[in-house]
């Protein structure tokens, strides 16, 4: 762990082994951290930030493209680690890597928006805002892109000049120890810091701290409702959470069958096994296309390369780790006890490199109802629910119809119909004739139960800030 610029073990002395989700065996190990660790951690990113505020915007943008760099020089060790830590497909995940370096660079570069106004409140005055930091923000990072999710949705906060405490996932914290060097080389001591542990071990003593006033979350609809329960309870704090989705992509009649195929596919990011917020978990077919695009995607689904992650022709991976594999075979089998079609997939992949393992097979289930479970929860996994309609209003109803709302997808020839659908879908991320793709400086993040707050852009710096208003009383 890094805390106050030192690289230590947990206080308790305790490790928990990190699992090869591909192989089930173990690959290193992590302090098990606890809260006298967060409590070190907060002291020390305490008293680090108001020295980190007062060196200036272009300083610290410049450290942050250090931290990039640096980043840069270990990237083949980070991917690599990554992988065997998450079972995430090796080509894509490079991709990961490089969004880390590109949001510290788009931070570094937005210094001068760290900004405030002057505001004409009377005729004789001046009245002014600027921003200030909160302090110590505290990170909660998902096991689906630990790299990237601790560096890229670090830098906002950084770059507002508070210090940050980052909370890895458990399951998949090895390449949070190689940040551990990376930061403690590039930032001043206390400035950024990593606590690994459990979630109730580790991260709810950093919700509950009193010296966290900032709280930053990526993660499951039941851990965020938890964290502002936590954070109700111990202080005044601001929450942002990027939760879950159920994600509707919906295609229209005069949309090719093939498209909707290749969109569908893309759409479930099976290069990490469906486990992405953004997945397009549920694909709304019109009936008039319903069957011809089924019969493609059976296909298709059915020849998707599921092996090593390591091997770069593997188009999927393994589940992340024990748990998640257990949940997501519970879905599949609710699934199919209310009625669900199963058309491609539902267990374990044959072949002998595939007897240990967290692995399922790329899942399709057909005739799905909005009443079914699948259709309702997030599987968090490689399953595709197929549903048909033919009214855009009984379009619009399936697609609303679930407590979540983070992404959507929309395919339709007619703009019209394309603008009417994109218009009333309740999610705050929505994609028109393509899907999947994060834009840089675009808003993201959820409605409803997916969540508070936007990130990626010039939004998620300013929530790392408080205004403080100056009223002058001009005397002449
Ligand atoms: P999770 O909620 O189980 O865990 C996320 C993090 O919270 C981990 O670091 C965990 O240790 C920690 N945690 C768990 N219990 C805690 C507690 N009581 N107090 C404080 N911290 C606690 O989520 P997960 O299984 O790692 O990730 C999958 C979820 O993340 C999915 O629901 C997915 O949709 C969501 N996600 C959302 C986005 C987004 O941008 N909206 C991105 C990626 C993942």
């Amino acid at each position: 762990m890094l805390i106050g610029g030192e690289l230590v073990a947990s206080e308790s002395g305790e490790w928990i082994d990190s699992v090869d989700p591909a192989t089930e065996e173990v690959i290193g190990r992590i302090p098990n951290g606890d809260a006298r660790d967060v409590a070190r951690a907060v002291e020390a990113a305490d008293r680090a930030w108001a020295a980190w505020n007062g060196i200036g915007v272009a300083a610290r943008a410049e450290a942050l493209r250090a931290f990039g760099r640096k980043m840069l020089e270990r990237a083949e060790e980070l991917l690599e680690v990554e992988v065997r830590d998450t079972g995430n497909t090796i080509a894509p995940m490079r991709g990961d890597v490089r969004t880390g370096v590109e949001g510290m660079n788009y931070y570094a570069g937005l210094a001068y928006e760290l900004k405030g106004d002057t505001i004409p409140a009377t005729p004789g005055n001046l009245h002014f805002t600027t921003r200030e930091p909160y302090g110590v923000v505290a990170r909660i990072v998902p096991f689906n892109h630990p790299v990237m999710f601790a560096t890229a949705r670090t830098a906002a906060a950084l770059m507002a000049g508070n210090s940050v405490v980052v909370k890895p996932p458990e399951t998949s914290s090895l390449s949070a120890l190689i940040l551990s060097e990376i930061a403690r080389d590039a930032l001043p001591p206390g400035v950024f810091n990593i606590v690994t542990g459990t979630g109730a071990g580790a991260g709810a003593p950093l919700v509950r701290h009193p010296g966290v006033k900032r709280i930053a979350f990526i993660g499951s609809v039941e851990t965020g409702m938890a964290i502002q329960r936590m954070a109700a309870e111990s202080a005044v704090k601001h929450v942002t959470l990027e939760l879950g989705g159920k994600n509707p992509l919906i295609a229209f009649p005069d949309v090719d069958p093939a498209t909707v195929i290749d969109a569908a596919i893309a759409g479930m990011n099976f290069s990490w096994q469906g486990q992405s917020c953004g997945s397009t978990s549920r694909l709304l077919l019109h009936e008039s296309i319903h069957d011809d695009v089924v019969a493609g995607l059976v296909e298709r689904i059915r020849a998707i390369r599921v092996g090593d992650p390591m091997d770069p022709a593997s188009q999927m991976g393994a589940i992340n780790s024990k748990g998640q594999y257990d949940k997501v075979l519970r879905h599949i089998a609710n699934a199919r006890e209310d009625g669900a079609r199963l058309l491609a997939g539902g267990g374990r992949p044959e072949g002998e490199e595939f007897r240990k393992g967290f692995w399922v097979q790329p899942t399709l289930f057909g005739d799905v109802e909005q009443s079914m479970r699948i259709a309702q929860q997030e599987v968090f996994g490689p399953v595709l629910s197929v549903m048909k309609w033919s009214t855009l209003d009984q379009a619009i109803t399936i697609a609303n119809a679930t407590d979540l709302g983070l992404t959507a997808s929309i395919y339709a020839n007619n703009i019209d119909d394309a603008f009417a659908a994109a218009r009333r879908v309740r999610s705050g991320y929505v994609w028109i004739n393509s899907v999947g793709p994060h834009y840089p400086a675009m808003p993201y993040g959820g409605m409803k139960n997916s969540g508070t707050g936007r990130e990626e852009g010039i939004e998620e710096m300013l929530s790392y800030t408080e205004q403080k208003a100056y009223n002058l009383a001009m005397r002449k």
